[in-house]
């Protein structure tokens, strides 16, 4: 993906991924992780249409539908 260095600045930065995903899976949103080109580090997006769901975002959508 590419990464608009404006874009960059203003996200906040992860240093690994499963930092990024630790803060995806508590959202509220489905966000992604991704690598920055820019920073090298980790943001998080919210755009997921056409993207594989992160692994936590599969099991949160599974346990909710076992527990409805
Ligand atoms: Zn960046």
């Amino acid at each position: 993906m590419r990464t608009k260095p404006g874009h960059c600045a203003r996200k906040r930065r992860f240093a690994s991924e499963a930092a990024a995903n630790d803060m995806a899976a508590i959202a509220q949103v489905t966000l992604r992780p991704y690598r920055c080109g820019l920073c090298r580090q980790w943001h998080l997006t919210s755009r997921t249409k056409g993207m594989k769901l992160p692994p936590f975002e599969l099991a949160r959508r599974k346990a909710a539908a076992r527990d409805r």
